[in-house]
């Protein structure tokens, strides 16, 4: 039974929800719910904690960050089983990427704020400098789909600005926020500085709608960002969002079939899709159009499958695929479900799909999936490569595909996206802004920017008398 973790301590309150084994469909666990008091009893938490922690020299702080990489490190294993428990992922990817990530992210802002320098501006007569002061009790909401990574994505920065936290994970995966927990009490940290507390999304409503709660970091659905902007508007809360995507992809007839397949096919199917910055949707110049299909369709079965997060995930993803079917796509690999013949038949499982044939008005290329499937369509020219990538509301990722180093920087510039890859995907340097444009976010996050939204600068001005000596 996991239960929340407020104020240094387990705290076993509210009803409780059962967590499912996506591999099987089985209930795995049982988590704690946080009702109204657990709320506020965690918020209550953070703001006692928060005199003291905003107030340590900014090097004591990364200390701090210093030392729950470590103690990441030596509970790596016990990460990795609770990740894979609740999400269903790949042995390789979880040790490779999602822990590993974790533990980057404490050591990375714990040196970016330690070495930040203040602005400072003399002119005569006055000096002018800023400094920087953390919100106060910063709410962390953030979804299932790369629970640990995602989740010290956003605590690094907030922790070591000086801000104390209430984390509320997905419903669908807790556990290795549980097992985080435990790693803050066994380094000896602050009670009150990071509190955990379990539950949907009316949970995560009661949090950022608390009024001891200062500010709203979230990672999720861009309606979930939408019913959270709403509710915090009466009391202007710094918000910062992390939303949803419909990512393009250009691949121009130079980029080399080889390596754009490879490359498409890890940015559509990784994760089970089930990443924000993954494709759905791939642009081919047309001379090319039809190899690449063949060939992408080829990877498509080679796929080391991952379940979808829940079985409603998984109906909704499926859905999908029937919309395509009803509106005469031509399904070039998958299209239904997997049948193993063993326990993973009740799993969440969907098969990797690639569709070709639909219009851009489809509501199958206008909507996120956020499954292991992508839409390709064939161009014939640069502009009209541009326009296609661009006709969407969303705007978080794109790739481009090409061996002309002129085409590579005039594409990629134009790309309405928060965040474009030339002849690759994923690859990110943590200092790089992250995030979205249009529906995609609000904010960015990322080296620097990350403590530009968790902290405020104040400016301070002194009037400086000219006198001889
Ligand atoms: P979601 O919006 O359903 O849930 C995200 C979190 O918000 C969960 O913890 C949930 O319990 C909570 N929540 C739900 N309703 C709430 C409310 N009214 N108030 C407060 N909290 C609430 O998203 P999801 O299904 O968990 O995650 C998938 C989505 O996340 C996709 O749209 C994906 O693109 C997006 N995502 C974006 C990024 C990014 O960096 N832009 C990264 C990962 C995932």
């Amino acid at each position: 039974m996991l239960t929340h973790f407020i104020g240094g301590q387990p705290v076993a309150a509210g009803t409780t929800f059962p967590v499912h084994d996506p591999v099987t469909g089985a209930v795995a666990g049982q988590a704690h719910e946080a009702d109204p008091e657990v709320v506020d009893r965690a918020v209550r938490a953070a703001r006692q904690a928060a005199r003291d922690w905003s107030s340590m020299p900014v090097g004591e702080r990364a200390g701090w960050m210093r030392r729950l990489a470590e103690g990441i490190e030596a509970r790596f294993d016990d990460l990795v089983a609770a990740e894979i428990a609740d999400t269903g992922k790949s042995l390789e990817q979880t040790r490779t990427l999602d822990i590993p990530r974790g533990i980057a992210n404490f050591r990375a802002f714990a040196e970016i704020a330690a070495q930040r320098p203040e602005d400072a501006f003399h002119l005569s007569g006055m000096l002018s400098y800023t400094v920087r002061r953390p919100l106060g009790v910063v709410a962390v909401i953030v979804p299932w789909n790369l629970p640990f990574l995602l989740m010290t994505w956003k605590l690094a920065p907030a922790l070591v600005a000086g801000n104390t936290v209430v984390v509320k994970p997905s419903e669908h995966t807790p556990g290795s926020a549980a097992v985080f927990a435990e790693i803050c009490a066994e380094a000896g940290l602050p009670p009150g500085v990071v509190n955990i507390i379990f539950g949907y999304g009316s949970a995560g409503q009661l949090l950022v709608e608390h009024p001891g709660v200062d500010a709203v970091t979230f990672t999720g659905s861009t309606k979930t960002g939408s019913t959270i902007m709403k509710s915090v508007a009466d009391r202007v809360k710094p918000i910062s969002f992390e939303l949803g995507g419909k990512n393009a992809g250009i691949v121009f007839d130079d980029a080399g079939l080889d390596r754009a397949v490879e490359g498409t096919a890890k940015s559509v199917f990784t994760n089970g899709g089930q990443v924000c910055l993954c494709t759905e949707r791939m642009y081919v110049q047309r001379s090319i159009f039809e190899d690449f299909c063949a060939a992408l369709a080829v990877r498509a079965q080679e796929v080391e499958l991952q379940p979808m997060i829940s079985a409603e995930h998984r109906e909704k993803v499926l859905s999908y695929y029937a919309l395509a079917r009803s509106e005469g796509a031509k399904m070039r690999a998958g299209g239904s479900v997997p049948l193993f013949g063993d326990h993973r038949d009740s799993g969440y499982f969907v098969e990797p799909t690639v569709v070709t044939g639909l219009s851009e008005w489809s509501r199958f290329n206008r909507e996120e999936i956020f499954g292991p499937v992508c839409h390709v369509a064939p161009f014939d020219s640069e502009a009209e490569a541009i326009d296609l990538a661009n006709g969407s509301e969303y705007g978080l990722a794109a790739t481009v595909w090409t061996a002309g180093l002129d085409r590579a920087h005039r594409v990629a510039q134009r790309l309405e996206a928060g965040l474009v890859w030339v002849n690759t995907w994923y690859l990110r340097d943590l200092r790089t802004p992250f995030g979205g444009v249009k529906l995609s976010g609000i904010g960015r996050e990322g080296g620097t920017r990350s403590l530009d939204f968790y902290s405020e600068p104040t400016t301070i001005t002194i009037k400086l008398e000219q006198h001889d000596a």
